[in-house]
């Protein structure tokens, strides 16, 4: 069970995130939806500290974090139990597809070459893409990079993988097959934290929603009750918007 508490981050003088509750039991699918600039990066980013956030607090079972107090040392291990993946791959341009998923169980797992490559090469072949092993993040598509940007998030085996619009950067025509990519890590019991604007696979993927605006959750629940049947007015008007 992950449990975050208070969550709170201001920028300057302008509070993003009000006070934030939320619990993910392990395999669920939390999805955030929520108009532009509400916070739903400054949120996923805050998670493991690529924002440092003005108070709050994360539990992954037993170990407690506070997130406005944390060392160095509870950082690395924070970021442990996390993965993220953004919008735009953010592949290391100057490594092969095995090389980047092959990095981090390297340089953070601290996991002998040989047996690295074995699980780079396992996770790509786990998102289809084991045949492009040996090519750089520019001679593949964008959505080919992203799968790639997958297995390396999930070959860190987080307890918590963070996905932030992970399809909006693509084209038409790849969104689906990251999609499918992200469907299948969902299948295999991994639990996300799910940013997106395609209320399509969210309404698929996720087993709870979380509408999120003005700094706090103003309505959550399954993917029926959100979609059939929003209670809010301002839930039920964002989604009037985006039809
Ligand atoms: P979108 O749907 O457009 O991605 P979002 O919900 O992810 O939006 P955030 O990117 O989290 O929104 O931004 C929330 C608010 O925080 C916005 O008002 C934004 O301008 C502000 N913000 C985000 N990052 C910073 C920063 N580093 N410094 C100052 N303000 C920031
Ligand atoms: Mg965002």
């Amino acid at each position: 069970m992950i449990r975050i508490r208070n969550l709170v981050k201001k920028f300057n003088n302008h509070t993003v995130l009000d006070g934030i509750d939320l619990d993910i039991e392990p395999g669920e699918v939390v999805a955030f939806i929520g108009p532009s600039g509400t916070g739903k990066s400054t949120f996923l980013r805050s998670l493991n500290l690529l924002e440092k956030p003005d108070s709050g607090t994360i539990q992954f079972d037993d170990d407690t974090y506070d997130l406005s107090h944390i060392s160095k040392k509870e950082t690395l291990r924070l970021r442990r139990s996390t993965a993220m993946v953004f919008q735009q791959f953010n592949l290391f341009k100057n490594r092969t597809a095995v090389e980047n998923v092959e990095e981090g169980l390297r340089v953070v797992k601290k996991i002998p070459k040989n047996e690295a490559r074995q699980r780079a090469l396992s996770e790509l072949r786990n998102v289809g893409l084991e045949e492009y092993q040996n090519h750089y993040p520019q001679h593949l598509s964008g959505g080919q990079q992203q799968r790639v940007a997958i297995a390396r998030a999930l070959s860190m085996k987080p307890q918590l993988l963070l996905l932030d619009e992970p399809t909006s950067a693509l084209d038409p025509e790849r969104v689906k097959e990251v999609q499918d990519t992200i469907s299948l890590a969902a299948q295999e019991g991994n639990t996300m934290l799910l940013v997106s604007h395609e209320m399509g696979f969210v309404r698929k993927i996720a087993s709870k929603v979380l509408f999120l605006d003005g700094g706090k959750i103003i309505e959550q629940g399954s993917p029926e009750a959100i979609f059939a049947n929003p209670k809010t007015p301002r839930l039920q008007s964002f989604l009037a918007d985006i039809e």
